[in-house]
């Protein structure tokens, strides 16, 4: 089979700050056998290679060099038994149009996670989760092509070792594991989780104690759109630091300095700091710089307002690092992948 290779591509469709970068080479994955075929060639000629979605949670720093394969296999597979679903659905897939397929089909389960942007393939990547429920809830496998061995292997949710904003994808198997399909369970008559804050003020302003699922996904997309830009119109990567986890006792301390400071308790004794508190304490919200800014409604989210290059948005990220460091001796860590 021939791949499909186009040389010196634009990236700039496929990023959601719509970075101007371009890929040396770039294949369209539209079968499996595609993807052996694209490792080997890549080995062959010592390219480094990239597996894209659809670039929402990406910096192109600067052009890539070497080969780009875009995720376009679709497909899903449904089994019901009882009150619950499998669902084997392939890596390119939007994830968005999963969520609302499974609502109109009375399946519960994803409806929090409703307007990400990307793919099926990328969700395990970060255990993408928001408004209380991630990923890992639903997850029952992953399958995909193991560029060490050399073969497919799926693994069991529990090998994608899931954990904040984080799975082994992001460590031992970093651009290592292709994904192409994923597995989930989902279940009729589910009771949807409200409790994450402004989900519960939606309803009980609204007087709905027992929502339907698809009144869960019209309040998280109305909540959603009320303050995250959509990136088509003011281009972002959502979340562009991760909640930092800190000791009680670095907790502690800064709650003494800043008793307004949003904190959550974590399992493990430890808490997260919700980000955007301290990056708006430390005077960045709607604050910019020559066409990079965080944004004014929710500054956590880093908008590329003038096209700017990966190298000046990253610039720009690492001032705010290093203010909310001086500020409150707090470390942010970036959540897209840089490449
Ligand atoms: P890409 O950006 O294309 O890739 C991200 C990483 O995953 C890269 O390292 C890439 O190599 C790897 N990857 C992608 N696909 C595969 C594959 N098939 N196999 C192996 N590796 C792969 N995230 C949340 O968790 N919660 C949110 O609420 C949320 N909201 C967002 C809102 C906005 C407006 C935006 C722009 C982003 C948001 N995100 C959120 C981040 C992003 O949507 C998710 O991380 C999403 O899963 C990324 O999917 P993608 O297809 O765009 O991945
Ligand atoms: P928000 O509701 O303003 O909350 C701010 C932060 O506080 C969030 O990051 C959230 O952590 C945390 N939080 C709020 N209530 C919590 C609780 N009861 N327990 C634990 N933590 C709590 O956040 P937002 O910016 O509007 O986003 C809404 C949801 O969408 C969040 O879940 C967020 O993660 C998700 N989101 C993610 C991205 C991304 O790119 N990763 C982008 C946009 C939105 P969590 O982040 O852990 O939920």
């Amino acid at each position: 089979m021939t791949l499909p290779v186009i040389e010196n591509h634009s990236l700039k469709a496929h990023n959601t700050l719509a970075v101007e970068a371009s890929a040396r080479y770039f294949v369209e994955i539209s079968q499996l056998d595609q993807i052996p075929e694209a490792v080997d060639l890549a080995q062959r000629q010592a390219l480094p290679l990239l597996l894209l979605g659809q670039g929402s949670n990406i910096v192109f720093e600067s052009d890539y060099p070497g080969l780009v394969l875009h995720m376009g296999l679709k497909g899903i597979e449904i089994t019901e038994q009882g009150d619950s679903a499998e669902l084997e659905v392939a890596a390119g897939e939007n994830w968005h149009d999963l969520v609302m397929a499974c609502v109109a089909r009375g399946l519960g389960g994803i409806e929090n996670l409703a307007l990400i942007p990307g793919t099926v393939g990328a969700a395990p990547i970060q255990n993408i989760g928001a408004y209380g429920v991630e990923l890992g809830t639903v997850l029952v496998s992953v399958t995909g092509w193991h560029r060490g061995e050399r073969c497919w292997r799926t693994l069991t949710q529990k090998q994608c070792l899931l954990a904040y904003r984080d799975s082994v994808f992001k460590h031992d198997l970093k651009d290592q594991f292709i994904i192409t399909s994923v597995r989930l369970r989902l279940q009729r008559n589910s009771i949807p989780r409200i409790d994450y804050q402004p989900l519960n003020a939606w309803f009980s302003d609204r007087g709905i104690e027992r929502p339907s699922l698809q009144q869960v996904v019209e309040a998280v997309i109305a909540i959603r759109r009320s303050k995250l830009p959509d990136p088509e119109e003011l281009p972002n990567a959502g979340s562009f630091f991760k909640n930092p986890i800190v000791t009680a006792k670095q907790q502690a301390a800064l709650m003494a300095v800043y008793p307004d400071l949003v904190s959550y308790p974590l399992a493990d004794g430890q808490f997260k700091l919700a980000a955007a508190w301290l990056i708006d304490r430390a005077g960045w919200k709607g604050r910019g710089d020559n066409g990079v800014a965080m944004h004014a409604l929710q500054a956590l989210v880093l908008v590329n307002q003038q096209a700017v290059s990966g190298r000046k948005i990253l610039a720009f990220a690492e001032r705010v690092r290093e203010d909310v460091l001086q500020k409150f001796g707090v470390k942010l860590e970036i959540e897209p992948a840089i490449y």
